[in-house]
């Protein structure tokens, strides 16, 4: 069974907006598996650390107050590709630019406003998945009755 893993997280727009429910389903439809989440108020000092890579950029303090605005959904997805096609499911970073079916390309307009985040790639994710869940099996490992409909 693939195991590739992906962090996913709800920003605190999407929290508010009641779509945490909605992108859940999202993945869930395509046959993602959740292995692992938690809804957090995240600090400043913390969301540095998760965008410590766009510190340069003209938009990171603006980037870290919008994210610590309030509280995120935080969830780890795994399965075949779930790096790549999480970020195909989330649309492109600017929501203009997201095509319709999409997530961001549904219910987003503004880049500072795009209520969703997911890894880059599966080098990322690892981090990305240690920061918020923690070194420590981070994941939780179970059977899905349904694999066998969704893997050939
Ligand atoms: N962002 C922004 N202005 C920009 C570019 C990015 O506010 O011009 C925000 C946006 O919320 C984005 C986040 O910074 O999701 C992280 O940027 P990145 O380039 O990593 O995009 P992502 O991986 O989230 O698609
Ligand atoms: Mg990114």
């Amino acid at each position: 069974m693939a195991t590739e893993q992906t962090f996913i997280m709800v920003k605190p727009d999407g929290v508010q907006r009641g779509l945490v429910g909605e992108i859940i389903a999202r993945f869930e439809k395509r046959g993602y598996q959740l292995v692992a989440a938690k809804l957090v108020h995240a600090s400043q000092e913390h969301l540095e650390k998760h965008y410590e890579d766009l510190k340069g950029k003209g938009f990171f303090a603006g980037l870290v107050k919008y994210m610590a605005s309030g509280p995120v959904m935080a969830m780890v997805w795994q399965g075949k590709d779930v790096v790549k096609q999480g970020r195909v499911l989330l649309g492109a970073t600017n929501p203009l630019q997201s095509a319709p079916g999409t997530i961001r390309g549904d219910f987003a307009i503004d880049v500072g406003r795009n209520i969703c985040h997911g890894s880059d790639a599966v080098d990322s994710a690892k981090k990305e998945i240690a920061l918020w869940f923690g070194e420590q099996t981070p994941t939780i490992a179970y059977q899905r009755s349904a694999d066998s409909w969704i893997y050939e």
